[in-house]
């Protein structure tokens, strides 16, 4: 089976490099409820107090550097990067990363929380207030007799290769095959449980100012699609509409160029070098870990699963990388 990979997408990067991945960090009291996974304040403080004695943290430019042959990494770099433009970067991470002098790179969406949210944030804010039974019932009720079996047959199908979680299967099936007409059932939902979307969007996500704040205050800012699609999904089309929306973005925000990009969901298509690339992006980030040196196909660690101490977990570690004394 051919994936796309080219001899001139291979990069050299050390094995112990390790990039963390992180989506909501925030206090039980953050100003949107979600329900959802994220990383409470206390032990995002404890894990950069770990990485900054057992590890190095290195920003964006210096990978991007190693990765086109210019200065080496240090020993056990690490990269922190945090997905979908929440609010929580803006009002928790940014500050704590300024105080310790970290770098950081933000994958933000190309829109404005006046669009409302996307049908994956419409479902973190529902499930605040609906268990996923009711989540499941609420949209099934909603839908016609013709969408109602194609939930259950794309729901049929996806049972037959289940995530761990069944919340995932359920995403699953919303994000990919109804989104079209879940999505706005889903936006009732919201309206219904928590208030006007708009509103709900910006206490969630960042506005350009904030994003034009983490710019300035020298994170990184790179590309995460306008709406949050899965690009192995959507089509050519599609996919080429949502990397031109992230490509505009940031050309006004950092003209200089040389942006990263982060998948939504994870979410590779099939060859996806000649449309990321042709976006004016330099390289890529999976939703998982990957030994992959792959410019296109970067992995990561999702840093919800590390703990205080992320030095010490098996999974931030390759194989045979000693711990930094
Ligand atoms: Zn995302």
């Amino acid at each position: 089976m051919t994936d796309g990979a080219r001899v001139t997408d291979t990069v050299a990067l050390p094995p112990d490099l390790a990039v963390l991945m992180y989506h909501y960090v925030r206090p039980p009291d953050a100003p949107m409820r979600v329900g959802a996974g994220s990383v409470d304040l206390v032990t995002f403080a404890a894990q950069l107090d770990d990485l900054q004695r057992h590890a190095r943290v290195v920003g964006w430019p210096d990978v991007a550097a190693a990765m086109t042959g210019g200065p080496r990494l240090p020993p056990h770099a690490v990269l922190l990067t945090f997905d979908d433009g929440e609010d929580d970067h803006h009002r928790y991470v940014l500050p704590m990363l300024a105080a310790r002098g970290l770098p950081g790179t933000f994958f933000v969406m190309a829109r404005d929380p006046a669009a409302g949210l996307t049908v994956a944030h419409r479902i973190h804010v529902v499930l605040a207030h609906l268990t996923l039974g009711q989540l499941r019932g609420a949209v099934l009720d909603r839908l016609s007799a013709a969408d109602q079996a194609r939930f259950r047959a794309a729901e049929a199908e996806q049972a037959r290769h289940p995530f761990r979680d069944p919340l995932d299967d359920l995403k699953w099936v919303l994000q990919r095959d109804l989104a079209a007409v879940a999505g706005p059932i889903l936006s009732a939902l919201v309206e219904g449980l928590v208030g006007p979307e708009p509103d709900v969007a910006a206490a969630l996500h960042m506005d350009a100012r904030q994003v034009a704040d983490l710019h300035a205050a020298g994170m990184t800012l790179g590309g995460h699609t306008a709406d949050h699609v899965w690009l192995d999904f959507v089509g050519d089309a599609e996919a080429r509409r949502q990397m031109g929306a992230s490509h505009s973005q940031l050309e006004r925000l950092v003209p200089a160029g040389g942006w990263p990009f982060a998948y939504p969901f994870g979410g590779i298509p099939v060859d996806p070098g000649p449309l990321v690339g042709s976006f004016g992006f330099t390289a890529a980030f999976a939703a998982t870990a990957t030994d992959r040196m792959d410019r296109w196909r970067l992995g990561r660690v999702d840093a919800e699963t590390l703990g205080p101490a992320p030095t010490t977990h098996p999974r931030f570690a390759p194989a045979g990388a000693a711990r930094a004394a």
